[in-house]
C-alpha cells in the first residue's frame, strides 16, 4: 500500500560492531546500507565474509564499498571479498571501492601480500577505486556521500562519512576521538553510528564513554547507536541508557 514514505529508503544493518580485537566475540567494523538504488558495504573488516554470511547477505548483492580509513579492522577484509568474487561467487559486474587517498595501492599491496600466487592476471570484473576528498561530496546511484576528515590518524586520512538518500541521513563516525564537529554533523540526521571504543580508560585515538556521556544532550540526531565497541564498553552496554550495536540490528532511517 503506498505511503508517504514511498520512494524513501535508507536502511542500515549492523554486520560487525566490535573494535579491532573482536571484543566479546563480535566481528570487525562492517555495515550494510540499503537505498532504493544501491546496496553499500560500509567498511570491510577482516571478518567481512563471516559477518555477511551470518546475516544471510548475498555477497553478490553489494554494489559498492565505502572505506572510512585504512586500518586493518576497517579495510583488511577487501582481499577476502575480492577472493569471494574471483572464486566463490564469480562476479562480472563492476565493483567500486571508495576510500581515502591511496586506497587503490593499499588494497592491491594487501592482496599481493595475502594471495600472491592465486590472483588472476586479469579480473573478470572491473575493480574501480575512487578517492574520497574530505568535504567534497560524491554521488553514486542515489547515495550522496559527504566525507569529513577526523583526527584518528596523521599521515593517512581517516574519514567520518555522512550518507544521504531519499531525504534520509546517516552519519558514520568511522574511528575518531571525540571531535566537536560531530555536533554539527549529527544535527538532524536520522541515525548517528558513533564509535565508542573505550569505557572509562583512554584507548588510542578513540571516543570513550565518559567523554561522550556529558555531550549526549548536544547530539540532535534522531537515533544514536554506539559502535566499534571495546571489551569494557561491551561489558557496560546494558547500563548506559544508550543503544549499543549488535550484529543483525536493522535500522530503518
Ligand atoms: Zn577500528
Ligand atoms: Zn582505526
Amino acid at each position: 500500500m503506498p505511503t508517504s514514505q514511498e520512494g524513501v529508503k535508507l536502511d542500515v544493518t549492523i554486520l560487525g560492531s566490535s573494535d579491532a580485537f573482536c571484543s566479546g566475540g563480535h566481528p570487525h567494523a562492517t555495515y550494510l546500507v540499503e537505498t532504493r538504488q544501491a546496496i553499500v558495504l560500509v567498511d570491510c573488516g577482516p571478518t567481512v565474509l563471516l559477518a555477511l554470511k551470518r546475516q544471510a547477505v548475498d555477497t553478490a548483492s553489494i554494489d559498492f564499498v565505502v572505506i572510512s580509513h585504512m586500518h586493518g579492522d576497517h579495510f583488511a577484509g577487501l582481499p577476502f571479498l575480492l577472493l569471494e568474487y574471483i572464486w566463490e561467487r564469480p562476479r562480472t559486474r563492476p565493483l567500486l571501492v571508495l576510500g581515502p587517498r591511496g586506497i587503490r595501492d593499499r588494497v592491491w599491496a594487501l592482496m599481493h601480500a595475502l594471495y600472491p600466487d592465486i590472483i588472476p592476471d586479469t579480473l573478470a570484473f572491473t575493480l574501480e577505486f575512487i578517492e574520497l576528498e574530505p568535504e567534497r561530496p560524491a554521488t553514486i546511484a542515489d547515495v550522496e556521500i559527504y566525507p569529513v576528515r577526523v583526527p584518528h590518524q596523521d599521515e593517512d586520512v581517516s574519514l567520518a562519512v555522512r550518507f544521504m538518500a531519499g531525504g534520509k541521513q546517516l552519519l558514520y563516525s568511522g574511528d575518531s576521538p571525540w571531535d566537536d564537529r560531530f555536533i554539527n554533523l549529527a544535527r538532524g540526521v536520522d541515525l548517528f553510528l558513533c564509535e565508542c571504543t573505550a569505557y572509562d580508560e583512554p584507548m588510542g585515538r578513540h571516543i570513550q564513554w565518559t567523554t561522550l556521556k556529558p555531550l549526549l544532550p548536544r547530539l540532535e540526531c534522531r537515533r544514536l547507536v554506539l559502535i566499534h565497541l571495546g571489551r569494557e564498553m561491551r561489558a557496560h552496554c546494558a547500563e548506559l541508557g544508550v543503544e549499543c550495536a549488535t550484529e543483525g540490528l536493522k535500522i530503518r532511517c
